[in-house]
């Protein structure tokens, strides 16, 4: 029997063990303060004693201090498996955290008492993110159970505050730790397809931006007194359209293909009618293509502010509230390639590579120079009620993940 069949027998076996370890990190909810919870701490002993039990302990904690949380710590675990001596640290991140069950009224079960029917585990966290999770302890510890050695070292990060905004999380450990290196590789496994063939490998650049339009408010009988700031405002909505001209380069990796620049949030001005409106708050949420210069963009929507300011006689300040950028993973790097055949020889299909519009964690790997790839084969139901995983995917994933480590 080859190893890799060794391997696939060995992860099968666990399957009781690894629903255990789902119900018993379902029971302990772990939510962020913004969400009302105390945080991480108690469902991050819950998998230490699991880690340890398992031969993936003593493990190192990365916490960050948090005075919202008792205890006052948001917890980063980090489980190291020894490899062979190539240089450079195969991680493979997941998140501890999950978001508030919602309505309970939508829920049949429990949201924190796992129920089994047929394949499905169901209750909050056990997609997002706990079948990866827990796809990574088992991969990690059935590849020591049978003596294999990794291809390079490898190192499970388990992370707090994924879902509101990673401050406390993978931020903290990239830069409160040397863990580490531009010589890397990850996976995020926190996304993906029911049939397991996407492997995102970019993510547009995010800009956010608030507009202010400053005129001089009067009553509206008398426009001649003011400066309407609506009307101009409204001009400055039409013209900033011109940026979707300006930058029109494509690339077929991201569906759409092109940059998109996208008015959003409209702010109340004046309450009543019979006032002209002396200030006027919207915002644009742009999505940049990773290829085209964010510097540019953002001086052309300048330019585009300055020609309103000299044709209506307003003030526009223009206000950052999220920018984001990071550089794509190439589709040769070694850690698309490692992925695609592990996921073809358990799943049989042909993974491709995408780009997506939306922002995940994988961005802070990237922007620290790590070729990063997000992949997971999810039911696509985080954040849902009656959230449920397939036993099959937890398997075949923790499978595909084994594989991937051994190289
Ligand atoms: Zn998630």
């Amino acid at each position: 029997m080859d190893s890799v069949e060794a391997l696939r027998r060995k992860i099968y076996s666990k399957r009781d063990e690894m629903i255990e370890l789902q119900r018993a990190l379902t029971a302990v909810p772990a939510l962020g303060p913004q969400n009302g919870g105390e945080g991480e701490w108690k469902k991050a002993q819950v998998l230490i004693s699991w880690l340890d039990k398992l031969g993936l302990g003593p493990v190192e904690l990365v916490s960050a201090p948090d005075a919202r949380v008792p205890g006052g710590q948001r917890p980063n675990i980090v489980a190291t498996i020894p490899g062979a001596p190539e240089p450079g640290t195969f991680w493979v991140m997941t998140h501890m955290d999950i978001v508030p069950p919602g309505e309970a009224r939508l829920w049949e079960s429990d949201p924190y008492a796992m129920v089994i029917k047929g394949d499905r585990l169901i209750g909050r966290g056990v997609e997002d993110n706990q079948q990866s999770l827990v796809a990574s302890v088992f991969a990690g510890a059935c590849i020591r159970e049978l003596g294999l050695s990794p291809r390079r070292t490898v190192r499970l990060l388990f992370v707090s505050d994924e879902e509101t905004g990673s401050a406390q999380g993978v931020q903290h450990v990239l830069s409160a730790s040397r863990l580490f290196n531009p010589r890397d590789l990850a996976l995020v496994p926190d996304s993906g397809s029911p049939q397991g063939d996407l492997i995102e490998i970019a993510e547009k650049s995010i800009l956010w931006l608030k507009f202010v339009i400053t005129g001089r408010q009067c009553h509206a009988s008398t426009p001649e007194k003011g400066v309407n700031a609506f009307e101009a405002g409204s001009h400055l909505v039409v013209r900033l359209g011109a940026l979707r001209e300006r930058f029109k380069a494509t690339d077929q990796l991201f569906s759409p293909p092109t940059s998109t620049f996208v008015p959003t949030r409209k702010d109340a001005n004046v309450p009543n009618i019979n006032t002209l409106p002396g200030e006027d708050v919207f915002y644009l949420d742009s999505r940049v293509l990773p290829r085209e210069d964010l510097g540019a963009v953002t001086g052309e929507i300048r330019r585009i502010c300055d020609s309103i300011e000299g044709d209506f006689g307003v003030q526009v300040r223009v206000e950052e509230v999220q920018k984001a950028s990071s550089p794509p993973t190439s589709p040769d790097a070694p850690i698309v390639t490692t992925l695609r055949n592990a996921i073809r020889h358990v799943y049989g299909v042909e993974a491709s590579t995408v780009g997506i519009g939306g922002g995940t964690v994988g961005a802070y790997l990237r922007a620290a120079g790590i070729p990063t790839v997000v992949w997971s084969r999810i039911e696509e139901n985080a954040h849902q009620p009656n959230e449920f995983c397939l036993v099959e995917n937890m398997l075949g994933d923790s499978l595909v993940m084994a594989l991937a480590m051994l190289g």
